[in-house]
């Protein structure tokens, strides 16, 4: 187990650097016209791991939006194992917060501002634990790449160029063929490990009626009852078919209306209604498995109604993510946790959101999410858990040690 200084030393580190990173604002330009972006808090994060002799860059992921990397080669060439430590860099906006969002404020053990929790914790628990490896006399075989992303809040840009330049080993100095690869992404989890979460569909609706004077019904056609019609199956779906699957860690799947837009004045039938609806999906479903749900939908909804058949699509999709329990990258993290903490046995579980893990599974890397406790993330007050912070960043440089030897 990590000793009681070097804990309370490595607790200091990680919130340090949480502090700093939390002191940049990186809001995503794509959420918020106008937000700063990753520039900055990209080159910060280089500089640092330049400092401690990592190989540092900041490749664009699009234009003026780059990540930052840093890899630390380990002596064991081509077929040497290869870990990645994985955040994002960008936040949520700041209207309405209740502190200012880019002064950090540590009290009580916590640290406070935007970002602090979704996800510069995780990040400065990443950078305290890279910090310690580099500074270690002698290196592993293994080779450790520490990847902080942009745009995670809104397309994931950063990871899904990462995922691109690793797959065409555009990334310098990493391993051609490693003997096993695995992903820690350093999102709060509360300390848990998490090895599953949701994916989601988003769909698009529209009812078209007739419009007409409203005492005319005989001309008129109400594209907004026609869209209640397609509501009442989406309710019955959700509460009565979706219900039905079950996943061990995820629970059921899910669908909602989220937003709905039709009519034009009072005294005029409605032409036209517009829904949008998202859809949360379980490992297994897919994208065409949910476009057919919908097209049955909107079949039931539109026979025997008055106007045309609703019309719909699926226009956006992000898998949902699951990996299995003897993968190298969770042993090691459960190897790990015994190693730092003396934790045997973990909480083992699934997150809800979406995550860019899809997209390093996706891409054949095994990845665990695993990060600091605290609270807030996208909200009005926003912490995170210093003492979180040490522990995590001592489990992953337990974790590195096994994975990488
Ligand atoms: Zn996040």
């Amino acid at each position: 187990m990590a000793e009681q200084g070097s804990l309370a030393a490595l607790t200091r580190l990680a919130t340090d650097l949480t502090a700093r990173l939390v002191a940049i604002d990186s809001v995503n330009p794509s959420l918020v016209p106008g937000g700063a972006g990753e520039g900055v808090i990209a080159a910060a994060i280089a500089r640092l791991l330049a400092g401690w002799g990592f190989d540092a860059a900041t490749p664009e992921a699009a234009h003026g939006r780059p990540n930052a990397l840093g890899v630390l080669r380990g002596t064991g060439g081509d077929e040497a194992p290869l870990l990645l430590l994985n955040g994002h860099t960008d936040t949520v906006g700041v209207a309405g917060m209740r502190d200012a969002p880019f002064t950090p404020v540590e009290r009580d053990g916590r640290l406070h501002g935007r970002g602090a929790f979704d996800m510069k914790g995780g990040l400065g628990a990443i950078l305290a634990a890279g910090a310690t490896l580099a500074a270690r006399p002698e290196r592993p075989r293994g080779t450790l790449l520490i990847a902080c992303s942009a745009d995670e809040e809104y397309a994931s840009l950063g990871s899904e160029a990462l995922v691109a330049a690793l797959r065409d080993g555009a990334v310098p100095g990493l391993p051609a063929r490693p003997a096993r690869i695995g992903a820690i992404l350093c999102e709060p989890t509360g300390e848990a490990v998490h090895i599953a979460h949701k994916g989601f569909a988003w769909c698009r609706v529209e009812t078209r009626g007739r419009a007409a004077h409203g005492s005319d019904y005989a001309s008129g056609i109400d594209a907004i009852a026609a869209m209640g019609r397609v509501l009442t199956g989406l309710a019955r779906l959700d509460t009565e078919t979706l219900p039905r699957a079950a996943h061990p860690l995820l629970g059921r799947p899910s669908v909602h209306a989220a937003t709905i837009a039709g009519g034009r004045e009072l005294s005029t039938y409605p032409d036209r209604c517009t829904l949008e609806i998202e859809r949360r999906t379980l490992p297994g479903e897919t994208r065409a498995g949910i476009a057919a749900e919908l097209r049955a939908l909107l079949a039931e909804a539109g026979a025997g109604s008055p106007g045309p058949a609703p019309t719909g699509d699926l226009f956006f999709w992000r898998d949902a993510y699951e990996i299995a329990p003897d993968v190298p990258i969770v042993a090691a993290i459960l190897d790990g946790l015994r190693a730092a903490h003396g934790i045997t046995h973990p909480p083992i579980g699934g997150a809800f959101g979406w995550m860019d893990s899809a997209l390093f599974g996706a891409a054949g890397i095994p990845t665990v999410i695993y990060g600091p406790a605290g609270a807030g993330a996208h909200s009005a007050e926003e912490w995170v858990d210093t003492p979180s912070l040490g522990r995590v960043a001592a489990t992953l440089v337990a974790t590195a040690d096994g994975f990488l030897a």
